[in-house]
C-alpha cells in the first residue's frame, strides 16, 4: 500500500488570515455610487488638487532630466526631495539633515518598513484605543499582539504606560498625536514631553505617525513628540505624508528615524519595492522648489475650516438626542457617539440606503469596540453639501 501523502501545510499564513480587510476601503467602493454624500473616506477634496502646478512640476521633471527621471534611483530616495522634506522639518522645530530622511511609497509604507524592522511575531505594540485601521492591519500582518493604551478625550495618559510596560513588555509605541484617525483629537504639548520621556526610559520605540499634521485650523501648533528630548539613544521613529497637503495619488511620504533603523528600513524598503517612483519624487521636489506648497496648504485649510465647522453646525439635529461628538482643532475627522442601544454599524446601511455614508467606529478599536461610535470625514463635499448629507442621516435615523 503507497504510503498516506503527508498532509500539505495550511494553503495561508495564520498572519494573512487573520487579519480583516478594511471598511473603510470597502465602504470606498460604495460611495463611488455617484449623487452619495460621503463622510466615510479620510480623502482630500480632489477640486482643491494643484493639478496645474503639479503637471507643470511633471513637465519639468520629464523635460529637464527625462533620463534620470524614467531610471531606476537610489532605494533612500531622490537627494532633493530629502533635503526638502528635511528642511520642512527642521522649520517644523525637528532639526533634521537629509540623510535622517528615507523617502517612501505613502507613508503607509513607513509604518510598514518600521513594523519589518522592529517587530518578530508574537512582539507587543501599543496602540491608543481606537487608532488608525490600516495601522492595526500592519501589525497584524506582521504577527504583533496589539495591547491598548489608556486614553482620554485627549489622547494617551502617560501616567499608564509604566504599568502596562512593566505587564505587556512592548517593543513599540505606535501614535498618532496630532488630529488623530479616527478621533480627531490631539495630544496636548505636556502630555507629548511626558509620552516621550517615559518611552526612552522605558527603552520603548516610539512611532509617530503624522500625516494631518499641516491640517491646522484653530489653536497653537504642538511640537512633535520627536522633538522632545528622550534619552541618549534616540528610537524614535517620525512618519511624515505628502498626501493631505499635496495628493494621495502620488504616494509619497517619508520616514526620518535614528540611522540603525534607518538602515535596517532600506533593506527592507530594497526588499518590498525597490525604491519610491523616480519621476513622482523628482516631480514632488520641482514643485517643493518653485510652488509656494504652504500657500497652497493655507488655501486647503481655509476651505476645510468651513467644511469642519458645516458639520459640527448641523450635527445635533442629524443626529439623535444623547448623541455627543468633539470638536478637532484640525484634520479630516469627527469622532462621534450615538445614545445607549444605538448601533452605528445597522445605521450604516440605512444611511446608504438613502446615499449617505460614514465608518462605523468599532473597526478602528485594538480592543472593546464601541457599536455606538463613528467616524465623520468633513473634507470632501462644500458646506451646502454637508448639510444635504446631514439632512439625509438626519432621515436615515
Ligand atoms: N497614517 C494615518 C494615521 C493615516 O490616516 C493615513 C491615511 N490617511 C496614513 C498613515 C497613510 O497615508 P499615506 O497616504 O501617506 O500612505
Ligand atoms: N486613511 C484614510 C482613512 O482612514 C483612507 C485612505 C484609504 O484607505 O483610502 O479614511
Amino acid at each position: 500500500m503507497p504510503a498516506a501523502a503527508p498532509t500539505p501545510p495550511p494553503a495561508f499564513a495564520t498572519r494573512a488570515t487573520s487579519t480583516e480587510g478594511s471598511p473603510v476601503r470597502e465602504i470606498l467602493a460604495l460611495t463611488e455610487r455617484p449623487g452619495t454624500i460621503s463622510f466615510a473616506g479620510g480623502l482630500p477634496a480632489p477640486e482643491l488638487f494643484d493639478a496645474e502646478g503639479l503637471r507643470t512640476a511633471y513637465d519639468t521633471a520629464l523635460t529637464t532630466t527625462p533620463r534620470r527621471a524614467l531610471q531606476y534611483s537610489t532605494t533612500e530616495g531622490a537627494p532633493e526631495l530629502r533635503e526638502a522634506v528635511a528642511a520642512r522639518a527642521t522649520a517644523r522645530g525637528l532639526p533634521t539633515g537629509p540623510d535622517d530622511v528615507l523617502i517612501t511609497s505613502g507613508s503607509q509604507q513607513a509604518l510598514t518598513l518600521v513594523t519589518t524592522t522592529l517587530i518578530e511575531p508574537g512582539d507587543v505594540v501599543l496602540v491608543e484605543n481606537p487608532t488608525y485601521l490600516a495601522a492595526l492591519q500592519c501589525f497584524g500582518l506582521a504577527g504583533a499582539r496589539v495591547v491598548p493604551v489608556p486614553c482620554d478625550e485627549e489622547g494617551i495618559l502617560p501616567d499608564a504606560l509604566d504599568a502596562i510596560v512593566a505587564r505587556e513588555r512592548p517593543k513599540l509605541l505606535y501614535t498618532v498625536p496630532t488630529f488623530q484617525n479616527p478621533t480627531g483629537r490631539t495630544l496636548p504639548g505636556t502630555r507629548r514631553a511626558a509620552v516621550a520621556r517615559t518611552a526612552a526610559r522605558l527603552g520603548l520605540w516610539l512611532v509617530e505617525d503624522d500625516p494631518y499634521g499641516d491640517l491646522r485650523y484653530e489653536g497653537a501648533h504642538v511640537p512633535w513628540l520627536a522633538a522632545h528630548p528622550g534619552a541618549e539613544e534616540d528610537r524614535t521613529a517620525l512618519l511624515g505624508s505628502f498626501s493631505k497637503i499635496m495628493a494621495p495619488g502620488l504616494r509619497l511620504g517619508w520616514l526620518r528615524a535614528p540611522a540603525a533603523l534607518r538602515r535596517h528600513a532600506v533593506v527592507a524598503k530594497q526588499a518590498a519595492d525597490l525604491h519610491t517612483s523616480t519621476v513622482d519624487q523628482l516631480a514632488a521636489a520641482h514643485y517643493l522648489g518653485t510652488a509656494d506648497l504652504d500657500a497652497h496648504i493655507a488655501k486647503v485649510r481655509t476651505a476645510y475650516r468651513d467644511r469642519r465647522d458645516a458639520l459640527l453646525t448641523g450635527l445635533g439635529d442629524a443626529l439623535p438626542a444623547g448623541s455627543t461628538w468633539n470638536r478637532p482643532e484640525g484634520g479630516m475627522f469627527v469622532w462621534a457617539r450615538l445614545p445607549e442601544g444605538c448601533d452605528a454599524t445597522a445605521l450604516l446601511s440605512a444611511a446608504i440606503s438613502r446615499q449617505v455614508a460614514f465608518v462605523p467606529g468599532s473597526p478602528f478599536f485594538a480592543a472593546h469596540p464601541d457599536p455606538r461610535t463613528l467616524r465623520l470625514s468633513f473634507t470632501t463635499h462644500t458646506p451646502q453639501e454637508i448639510k444635504e448629507g446631514l439632512r439625509r442621516l438626519g432621515t436615515a435615523i
